[in-house]
């Protein structure tokens, strides 16, 4: 594992237990000249992912818009210290590392890291909870985001110890 990685598991208390109960995969970051800034994302910030996954987002984007669907981007590429500031915010309000591992992948293990997961919310607000699986947006992914690529991830009863995050869809090409 990289020493960038070490030091960010010592920094936040992350132990061999952890990593041993871990069952997700080690993510790389990509380098610098493969991602693509694909979109400004609600809040103004820019929507990144690596080129392959930001053509077939855009795809997947206007053939929903046929279907009156629009599909907003919450989170795409996401680095290791990112992804450390979310655990620390979490460990400030009290919360066990264990908890949050089932909701935020250790640094090093999240699919953000690759630039190829989307998290998906509706035109009405960022629904980063279970409700999104009612929306029609989830709707229309589950019956069309596999012809472009995309895949939900963490399914309920999933076997990677994570919840069930029908927002969070992964890239994997065709
Ligand atoms: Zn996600």
């Amino acid at each position: 594992m990289e020493s960038l990685l070490v030091d960010i598991h010592k920094c936040l208390g992350i132990n061999d237990d952890h990593l041993k109960m871990n069952r997700l995969t080690l993510q790389k970051q990509p380098k610098l000249e493969d991602l693509q800034v694909v979109e400004i994302d609600y809040e103004g910030k820019p929507f990144v992912l690596v080129s392959g996954a930001a053509k077939a987002w855009l795809e997947m984007k206007s053939k929903a818009i046929e279907s009156n669907i629009m599909l907003m981007p919450f989170s795409g590429f996401r680095s290791y210290l990112h992804q450390k500031n979310l655990i620390e915010r979490h460990l400030k309000n009290g919360r066990s590392l264990e908890d949050i591992f089932t909701q935020i992948a250790i640094p090093g293990y999240s699919e953000h890291h690759s630039g190829k997961a989307v998290d998906v919310h509706t035109k009405e607000k960022a629904l980063l909870e279970e409700e999104f699986e009612n929306s029609q947006e989830f709707n229309w992914l589950m019956k069309n985001a596999f012809n472009f690529g995309f895949k939900l991830s963490y399914p309920r009863s999933n076997p990677f110890g994570i919840i069930y995050e029908p927002w969070h869809w992964l890239y994997i090409g065709s």
